[in-house]
């Protein structure tokens, strides 16, 4: 009988996924759909599992699957990005409760985010904590708003900072869609519309004890934020490189505009620049210390710039036809001002930097 088992078909790489998925539907994702099941299918294709064990070979492996995405797809790469910081930090918690989620997270059987823009802008004094809680039993009774978060849906999971009477931080995992932690799809984006964002109401909502991924955040989160940064960059460099193709692509803009400033060979230059940088950062991603931080902020700006400059450029070589309505180089441009807008956004890294000046 062994002869006649049915040989299983290998599985799918992250690269046919982008070709055959993802890049036939990057119109209705931009118009609005969740890719839910490409999000899967990358997935059970490996690319959430990398950064699992916390090595730096295995951060850029988590980057470089991103960045494959990031080239057809803004939307899919952050979605990407939701599910790797949560994988992060479930991987990095010392909790066994929150660890028990690692695999079906890593493997894409479970779907979820982070709403953890709020305390990195309050761990930076920019904005207080939106989460309150209190102890209770064995568990926090939690309540507060976050504005927007992504990659959720009913059923997904995201990770929440809130704060305590004393001041303590705390770092939880809740399940969104319930009357408790309800959510609503509020607002209408520029872009990134495909990438299930919603606003979440915890409303006394229970976090047990089995559902905390750090008891002490504030202890915690130095050692997440480098990776949590990093891994970011998947989606500048993914929409850089997607960029230069299109407009090598483009032959008679690549002609006409062959003498702008910025054309796809310094694109791809910049973006395997950045690549060097982000893998020597990668060695340092578990050092607590500010300036490694303030170090992975730097990097983080220029990938911002590179992908801002390099949707630009693309937009000067098309003109007049980038300029008509859903073009490709103007998807691409309000992707690229997504990357830096997002927490930690350039608004909010030049405040960091300047502090140090
Ligand atoms: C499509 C989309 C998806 C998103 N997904 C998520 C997600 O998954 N998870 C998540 O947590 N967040 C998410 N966000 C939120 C995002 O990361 C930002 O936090 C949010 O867009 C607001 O950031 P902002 O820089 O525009 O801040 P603002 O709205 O400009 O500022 C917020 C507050 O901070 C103050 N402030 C801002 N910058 C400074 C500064 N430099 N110095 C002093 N005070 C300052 C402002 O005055 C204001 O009070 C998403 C946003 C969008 C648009």
């Amino acid at each position: 009988m062994v002869a006649s088992a049915r040989i299983a078909p290998s599985p799918r790489t992250v690269a046919d996924i982008v070709r055959e998925d993802l890049r036939p539907r990057l119109a209705v994702i931009d118009a609005g759909q969740y890719p839910d099941d490409v999000l899967r299918a990358l997935g059970a294709a490996g690319a959430y599992t990398h950064h699992v064990e916390g090595s730096p070979a295995g951060l850029l492996g988590a980057i470089d699957a991103m960045a494959q995405a990031g080239e057809a797809c803004l939307s899919t790469a952050f979605c990407m990005w939701c599910q790797d910081a949560l994988v992060w930090y479930l991987a990095r918690s010392e909790e066994q409760g929150a660890r028990r989620h690692v695999a079906a997270f890593a493997h894409g059987a479970g779907l979820g985010g982070t709403g953890l823009s709020n305390p990195m802008k309050a761990f930076s004094g920019i904005e207080p904590l939106a989460l309150r809680g209190e102890r209770e039993g064995a568990g926090y009774r939690v309540r507060g708003r976050l504005p927007w978060v992504s990659n959720l849906a009913p059923g997904h999971l995201f990770a929440g900072i809130f704060s305590l009477p004393d001041g303590q931080r705390v770092m939880g995992l809740f399940e969104a869609g319930s009357e408790a932690v309800a959510i609503a799809a509020n607002a209408r984006f520029v872009a990134l519309e495909g990438t299930g964002t919603v606003t979440v109401m915890v409303r006394d909502a229970y976090l047990a004890d089995a559902d905390v991924i750090a008891h002490d955040a504030g202890a915690f989160v130095p050692r997440i934020r480098n990776g949590f940064v990093l891994l970011q960059t998947g989606m500048g460099l993914g929409l850089a490189r997607g960029v230069a193709r299109l407009m090598r692509e483009d032959a008679r803009g690549r002609h006409d505009g062959r003498f702008l400033p910025l054309g796809p060979e310094t694109i791809e230059a910049r973006a395997e620049a950045l690549r060097e940088r982000i893998a020597a950062a990668a060695e340092r991603h578990a050092e607590t210390d500010r300036a490694t931080f303030l170090d992975t902020l730097r990097l983080r700006l220029d990938v911002s710039f590179l992908a801002l400059e390099a949707a630009q450029a693309a937009m000067l070589q098309f003109g007049a036809r980038g300029y008509l309505e859903g073009s490709e180089p103007f998807r691409r441009l309000r992707e690229a001002q997504f990357v830096a807008l997002i927490t930690p956004s350039v608004k909010h890294i030049t405040t960091e930097l300047a502090r140090v000046a």
